[in-house]
């Protein structure tokens, strides 16, 4: 891999580690991750390994003000582990996270697993709660119940953490409007500060699409999302939840800087196998192959490969793709700024398209989605690609 040594001017930046581990597979999943565990050294030093060979690029004066552990299930892995991943990260990197965030499976999440994180200095955590009915959860293929969820939630206020996200599916084979009702009410009785609900999309090589191919899995219809995308939002805002992204919901102050990272279009470095980064304008990725990541490390040489490198107009195609994402939209003129051409003269006549379709507004040099171009969001994007 070619990567520059220039310090990047941009002053914020996040780090995401992902552990590609996972008791068994869901279905519906296309996250890189692998069954058979290696052991908790081995991936250590190989994460340091990756870590310290980019210490001799990442600049020094590019603080990782967040730091995001994914997965794969990331809470298989010891507080141990991460304490020694964080010492180590630490030694290497210009490491000063403010967020934290560990994403967790509920199965198994005890108090004394999680104060040890917290202890650590995780103080975010993510649950994967997908559903609060048995029903969801099987028609998912998860291996929790419902009350591995809230027994989960209970342990992380005990063990001190003020900032939980939930994490829900919707649109599982069949689910009805008031299955969805159901849990969102249950989520909400947690009272999270975040709630990321997400609609199940059926990824190519996944369980899940051989059985739509085989006529064998019963999505809900189209008009039933259609009513499911206009109640989430409708239930969650009116207990306090903002909706600031498609799929995202928070409480004031608690929104997921690390994510707001990569709809911002901001840089961020990647570890662990199938990580990707987005830096000096450079979009790189690591394979999505353990025994291939880790002999790059053995090697003593970054396994990261560069997927595309976004220069002028492709910069702000992937801004504005991203950008809109986001309720508030994206400032054109910071844009303009930051890129060195006029996205409101180069994209002129897509924009002028949205509007008239009534899909987006463009006030005070903010382009964003108005209430149907949120629904239709993927429509929206298209123009950019
Ligand atoms: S959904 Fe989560 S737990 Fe299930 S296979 Fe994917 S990463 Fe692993």
């Amino acid at each position: 891999m070619e990567v520059g040594a220039t310090a990047n001017p941009e002053a914020r930046a996040g780090l995401y580690i992902h552990i590609p581990f996972c008791r068994a597979k869901c279905p519906y999943c296309d996250f890189y991750s692998v069954t058979h565990p290696l052991e908790e050294d081995s991936f250590l030093s190989a994460l340091l390994t990756e870590a310290k060979l980019w210490s001799e690029f990442w600049p020094r004066d590019l603080p990782l003000e967040t730091l995001y552990v994914g997965g794969g299930t990331p809470s298989l892995l010891s507080p141990r582990f991460y304490e020694r991943l964080l010492e180590g990260l630490a030694e290497a990197l210009p490491l000063a996270p403010e967020e934290l965030t560990l994403e967790a499976n509920p199965e198994g999440l005890g108090l004394e697993y999680l104060r040890a994180l917290r202890g650590i200095g995780f103080n975010r955590l993510s649950i994967g709660a997908q559903s609060f009915s048995e029903k969801g959860l099987s028609a998912l293929g998860r291996r929790h119940g419902p009350e591995d969820t809230r027994q989960a939630v209970e342990a992380a206020r005990r063990a001190g953490f003020e900032n939980l996200s939930l994490d829900l599916i919707f649109g599982w084979p069949g689910q009805s409007l008031s299955d969805l009702q159901e849990d969102l009410s249950a989520a909400l009785a947690l009272s999270p500060e975040h709630l990321s609900c997400y609609e199940l999309t059926v990824e190519k090589g996944t369980p899940f699409y051989r059985l739509l191919q085989e006529g064998r899995l019963a999505l809900p219809s189209e008009d039933l999302l259609v009513a499911m995308h206009e109640t989430v939002p409708e239930v969650l805002e009116a207990r306090g939840l903002k909706r600031y992204e498609i799929s995202n919901y928070a409480h004031r102050g608690r929104l997921c800087r690390h994510n707001l990272l990569y709809w911002r279009l901001k840089p961020y470095l990647g570890l662990g196998p199938a990580a990707a980064s987005f830096w000096e304008r450079k979009r790189l990725r690591n394979p999505e192959d353990l025994e291939e990541y880790l002999r790059a490390l053995r090697e003593g040489r970054l396994p990261t490969v560069v997927e595309e490198v976004l220069e002028g107009e492709e910069a702000l195609r992937e801004a504005l793709f991203v950008g809109l994402r986001l309720l508030e939209g994206v400032d054109l003129e910071e844009l303009s700024r930051r890129f060195g051409r006029d996205p409101a003269r180069l994209f002129a006549s897509e924009i002028a398209r949205l509007r008239d379709l009534g899909l987006v507004t463009l006030e005070k040099g903010r382009l964003k989605l108005t209430p149907k171009g949120v629904l239709l969001a993927n429509q929206v994007q298209l123009h950019f690609l």
